[in-house]
C-alpha cells in the first residue's frame, strides 16, 4: 500500500508524531504501530514494524507486508 521511499543512508529519526494503524494479522483488529526500525537485509534496507492490536497480539512485521 504504501510507496518505497527510503533512504538507507539517512539515520533513523523518531517516528513518534506518526500515528498509524494496520489490521492485526492475527484476529484483524485495530493495531497501532508501537516502533519502526530499520534493519540491513539481503535485498537492502528493511524496514520493521512493531505493532500491537486491541487485544494485545504483538508482530514484529516487515513494512512491505504491512
Ligand atoms: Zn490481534
Amino acid at each position: 500500500m504504501s510507496a518505497s521511499d527510503q533512504h538507507p543512508g539517512d539515520t533513523v529519526g523518531p517516528f513518534a508524531d506518526e500515528w498509524t494503524t494496520v489490521a492485526c494479522p492475527e484476529c484483524g483488529a485495530q493495531a497501532e504501530i508501537e516502533a519502526r526500525s530499520q534493519v540491513a537485509a539481503t535485498s537492502g534496507w528493511v524496514e520493521l514494524l512493531k505493532i500491537r492490536c486491541l487485544f494485545r497480539h504483538w508482530f514484529l512485521l516487515p513494512e512491505e507486508l504491512v
